[in-house]
């Protein structure tokens, strides 16, 4: 994230503390801790499989950064061989026509001259030699920078894999981290304007009790098709949590993502999701905030998350803004 504007510890630890009551666990000082070190940085509360899955995530971005270097400074050396080569030839070409020329003038004179010819001969024969080596150089580097191109594609392709959440194949957190601090740092230096929406479905447990976790798993994956529809193709959806959602809009303020919100809850009513010939009603509340001239992505979401919590506590059904 770009700046490293303060977040406020109460905020955080209220949040903390919402997700150890959302996962039933008892606020143990090290419960708490961990939910609150994890709110504080963002990710989800860890256990092994995803501290491996963050690593090979980090392995990833680091092994990207470098090919990224490496296939400009092989595209400027091949440029450079290439052209050295070919200056190298030229020469060649003016060395071999001037001693010819010197050897016909001065053909009846004198030894200097034929240990200069010999001179000569050798420097043309190591030239002639180093362009080979040139040459091969050049096409050595041209397949090294042919598989650079191909593990770029397979990392472009694992990076993505890594970034979806399985269910729903919106983004997950660590596509989150990488998008906000990507559009956080562009709006920051373009001067845009950057809203979020975090919204969390009312009274989701009852639809799992009521249908099955099977069932409450196709409401998620449908309601992610509703919010897409109402997406533009920049902005982005994040599932943040278990039935928690955020949205990104690029260029977009409060009434932007106000209009949104609003959209996708008019959608959410004309389609609930239907199993078998039981409608099930999608209800959810929001919080809705805009990025400020000094704020991280961190901060912004937190903030979202503040306003989805006093929608909650307003009524449900609800949008609220952050201050
Ligand atoms: P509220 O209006 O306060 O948000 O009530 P709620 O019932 O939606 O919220 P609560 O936090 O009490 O429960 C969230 C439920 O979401 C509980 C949990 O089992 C369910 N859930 C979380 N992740 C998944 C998932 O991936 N699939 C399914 N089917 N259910 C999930
Ligand atoms: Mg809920
Ligand atoms: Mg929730």
């Amino acid at each position: 994230m770009s700046s490293t504007a303060p977040v406020n510890p109460v905020e955080i630890a209220r949040i903390a503390l919402k997700r150890l009551t959302e996962r039933g666990l008892p606020p143990t000082p090290e419960n708490y801790a961990q939910f609150y070190n994890a709110v504080l940085t963002i990710k989800a509360p860890q256990d092994k499989s995803n501290d491996e899955l963050q690593l090979a995530w980090q392995v990833i971005y680091q092994l990207d950064e470098v090919l990224e270097g490496a296939g400009n400074s092989t595209g400027g050396l091949l440029n450079a061989l290439h052209q050295g080569s070919d200056s190298m030839l030229l020469s060649l070409g003016s060395l071999q026509n001037a001693k010819r020329a010197h050897a016909e003038q001065r053909a009846t004179i004198e030894e200097s001259h034929t240990t200069l010819e010999g001179l000569l001969d050798e420097v043309i024969a190591t030239t002639r030699s180093m362009h080979g080596t040139v040459k091969s150089s050049h096409s050595d580097l041209q397949t090294i920078r042919d598989s650079l191109r191909h593990i770029e594609e397979d990392l472009a392709f694992n990076r993505k894999a890594l970034e979806q959440d399985a269910l729903t194949g919106a983004l997950n957190r660590q596509g989150m981290d990488h998008l906000l601090s990507r559009e956080v740092k562009r709006a920051q230096r373009l001067g845009g304007r950057l809203a979020v929406a975090m919204f969390d479905l009312d009274e989701f447990k009852q639809i799992n009790d009521r249908f099955g976790h099977a069932v409450g798993d196709q409401v998620l994956v449908h309601v992610t098709s509703l919010a897409k529809a109402v997406l533009r193709e920049t902005d982005s959806l994040i599932r943040y949590g278990g039935e928690e959602f955020l949205i990104v809009l690029v260029d977009t303020d409060v009434k932007g993502a106000q209009y949104v919100i609003d959209r996708l809850r008019i959608v959410a009513a004309r389609t609930p999701y239907h199993h078998g010939s039981q409608r099930i009603e999608i209800h959810f509340s929001a919080g809705i905030a805009s990025l400020r001239g000094d704020e991280n992505g961190r901060a912004l979401v937190l903030r979202a998350d503040e306003a989805l919590y006093r929608a909650k506590h307003s009524g449900r059904g609800r949008v609220e803004v952050a201050d």
